[in-house]
């Protein structure tokens, strides 16, 4: 199995995304570190990995906050010596704010979380990556980072934007350590929690708008972050890969009637 040994920290990895690239690791033969602000969430997550007769653990902690990351990174250790693989996952969805009404606790706090959390986690994981001479770091960002967001607000955007940033500055300064960083960028996905806040017609509509004709499933993107921490992409370090059925291509959106839904969320 390509992760044979490899121990993986995958960050709100209690639900959605998180939890599919936690099983496609652990599938792949990793030992993982479910985390997320949700203990029971984590805790699911790690039952459902036990039945594929892993070793796993779940911990419950708020990314964006330091200490608490070192922490869980400090436990992680703990348990299995040091983390090979790290995947920045957790993240919140700003609102569809128009930027002149939105509340700056909203902007620190989708910052604190997509952005700042992941630069903690790195932070903390990157000196024992260091000491292998080997490491990955899977960021997931979203197709906002390639314009903007179509339902969330500037907040988000402006995060995601700020990840990938981050992602090429760590892949230039990683590379001589033997730690390669990437940025997945996932389409719509249907998530279980996207699925329960969405009528049909809805998802019917966002169908439509992607040439490949379905929404990305969780597992899709866990699929791409299986092959980026893998020494399948030993050459890739620095990319941007989009997961997103070619919607970014055929992003076309009726200008007024977003700005009308915008302006109507905003009042
Ligand atoms: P989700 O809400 O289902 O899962 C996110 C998980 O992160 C949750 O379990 C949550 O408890 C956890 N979390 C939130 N804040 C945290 C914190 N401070 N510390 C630790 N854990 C925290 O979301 P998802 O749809 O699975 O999204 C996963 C990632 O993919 C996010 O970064 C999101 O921005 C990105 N993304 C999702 C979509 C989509 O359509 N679903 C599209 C583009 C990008």
């Amino acid at each position: 199995m390509e992760l044979e040994n490899k121990v993986a920290l995958v960050t709100g990895a209690g639900s959605g995304i998180g939890q599919a690239i936690a099983l496609r690791l652990a599938e792949a033969g990793a030992h993982i570190i479910v985390n997320d602000l949700d203990a029971q969430s984590a805790k699911k997550t790690v039952a459902i990995l036990n039945g594929q007769d892993a070793c796993n653990m779940a911990i419950q902690a708020d990314i964006s906050d330091p200490e608490a990351v070192g922490s869980m990174v400090a436990e992680g250790v703990k348990r299995f010596k040091t983390i090979d693989i790290l995947v920045n996952n957790a993240g919140i969805g700003g609102a569809s704010i128009m930027v002149a009404d939105l509340p700056p606790e909203a902007w620190d706090q989708a910052m604190a979380v997509n952005l700042k959390g992941a630069f903690n986690c790195c932070q903390a994981v990157i000196p024992l990556m260091q000491q292998c001479g080997w490491g990955k770091i899977v960021n997931i960002a979203s197709l906002a980072a390639s314009r903007m967001s179509k339902l969330g607000g500037a907040d988000y955007t402006a995060a995601k934007y700020g990840l990938v940033g981050l992602s090429h500055h760590l892949a230039f300064e990683l590379a001589t350590h033997g730690i390669n960083v990437n940025v997945i960028c996932p389409g719509a996905t249907l998530t279980p929690l996207v699925e329960s806040k969405t009528t049909e017609g809805f998802r019917t509509e966002v169908a439509a708008q992607i040439p490949l004709n379905r929404w990305v499933t969780p597992e899709d993107i866990a699929e791409a972050a299986l092959f980026l921490a893998s020494d399948r992409a030993a050459m890739i370090t620095g990319v941007v890969l989009g997961v997103d059925g070619g919607q970014l291509l055929g992003i076309a959106s009726d200008y007024k009637e977003d700005l009308k839904r915008r302006t109507e969320t905003s009042a």
